[in-house]
């Protein structure tokens, strides 16, 4: 399983347009604030268009965030336009501020990211909007949860943490049916690897921060909207003044050149290194999409084009200790948040600790892994000395 050669063609001319580059390779970085008008006319009649793609005010952009944003809708078949905010983060409560009001009720897998998990329970909860937490593998078992007001149903596939791969397509179908929209946290595999636009999803949300920057050195976020679905989302990010900065849009321009050659190696090595473990003793389990035993592999196999390179793995007993003493041994993985950048990382997970509406069991303490561009083979020599000690350490 891999991106195919259409994939690899459209991350490199997709926005690519000529009014936007000027006819240079990259688009060049178009800085402003303040835009000149000809006269009180022209600066009239450009206040009263729609101001998408069109020069009006640095906070809408200009063609430098255009060029990312337009490539981004020409890799979701199906989508009508993308906007561009300052983080992951800001693009989740963009999307989410502008489908719900006082009253509403939202539902979210308990398998998702934590901050989003924050927002609900912070201030949506204070706008009066009610959040129920679901099973990520529910399926079409979510109509039973659908209320009269039910607005949106929050999707993230695979989880966070523990990847658990849901069942889009019987989701989808079920807020169809009942005129609910559907958001998509697409993070994990971009529109690469799942064509969330095209299998029904209304948006789509990528932490542009990860694959698509790719070098661990910018914060970027992205909504892109299927057909008929764009003027609620940019009303409400206009009105939140949400802006990406043309530099930020530049390196994430860049960062997408690159995006579908990094992903192959970032999952074909992710994927050996996750075949080792389950091979090691000191392994309870892996968990990882691409792996039978992981929830919702099927949907994996029936969906995606392939995996990426962040997995998780639980260990055979030890504690808090014996985990640290793994991970702080290891020489190739830097110990941090966040990932899709060239370099790995080891992280440890309690994903027990956000559950409300599941219960998480897990053998021992657990391990998220972000591989990198290295060799794996060095990596694998790295937590084979990673596993010794965590054995030394339980003693
Ligand atoms: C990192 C991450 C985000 C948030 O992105 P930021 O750019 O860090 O705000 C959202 N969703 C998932 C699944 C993530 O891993």
């Amino acid at each position: 399983m891999s991106s195919d050669k259409q994939d690899k063609t459209r991350v490199v001319s997709a926005g690519r347009r000529k009014e936007w580059t000027q006819g240079i390779v990259n688009p060049p970085v178009w800085r402003a604030s303040t835009i000149l008008y000809d006269d009180v006319a022209h600066l009239r009649a450009s206040g009263a268009r729609d101001t998408h793609h069109r020069l009006f005010y640095g906070r809408r952009g200009t063609p430098t965030q255009w060029s990312l944003a337009d490539a981004l809708t020409e890799l979701e078949p199906g989508a009508e336009a993308t906007l561009l905010y300052p983080s992951g983060v800001a693009a989740i409560v963009s999307t989410l501020f502008a489908l719900l009001s006082p009253g509403d009720h939202l539902l979210v897998p308990d398998s998702t990211y934590d901050p989003t998990r924050n927002f609900a329970n912070g201030l949506l909860k204070r706008m009066g909007i009610e959040t129920t937490y679901y099973d990520p593998l529910i399926g079409e078992g979510i109509a039973a949860l659908c209320r009269e007001n039910t607005r949106v149903i929050f999707l993230e596939s695979p989880g966070s943490l523990t990847f658990e791969v849901q069942d889009v397509p019987a989701i989808v179908a079920v807020a169809k049916a009942r005129g609910i929209a559907t958001v998509l946290d697409n993070t994990w595999a971009t529109p690469l690897l799942f064509p969330a636009i095209q299998l029904g999803v209304d948006y789509t949300i990528l932490a542009a921060t990860k694959y698509v920057v790719g070098h661990s050195d910018v914060m970027l976020g992205s909504v892109t909207a299927a057909e008929g679905k764009y003027a609620a989302l940019r009303d409400t990010t206009y009105q939140l003044g949400q802006t990406a900065s043309p530099d930020d849009a530049w390196l994430g321009a860049r960062g997408l050149r690159t995006m579908a050659i990094r992903l192959e190696q970032h999952g074909r090595a992710a994927l050996q290194i996750a075949e080792w473990l389950k091979t090691r003793p000191e392994v309870a389990r892996v968990l990882h999409p691409a792996l039978p035993e992981c929830p919702g592999h099927e949907f994996f196999v029936r969906d995606f084009k392939g995996a990426s390179g962040l997995f998780s793995f639980v260990l055979n007993g030890g504690g808090e200790k014996e985990r640290a003493a793994l991970i702080d041994s290891l020489e190739h993985f830097g110990i941090g948040y966040s990932w899709g950048g060239y370099e790995s990382l080891a992280l440890p997970i309690d994903p027990q600790r956000f559950r409300t509406a599941t219960e998480w069991k897990a053998e021992g303490p657990a391990v998220r892994l972000q591989i990198g561009l290295e060799d794996p083979e060095d990596l694998i020599a790295d937590l084979e000395r990673g596993l010794a000690a965590f054995t030394e350490a339980r003693g």
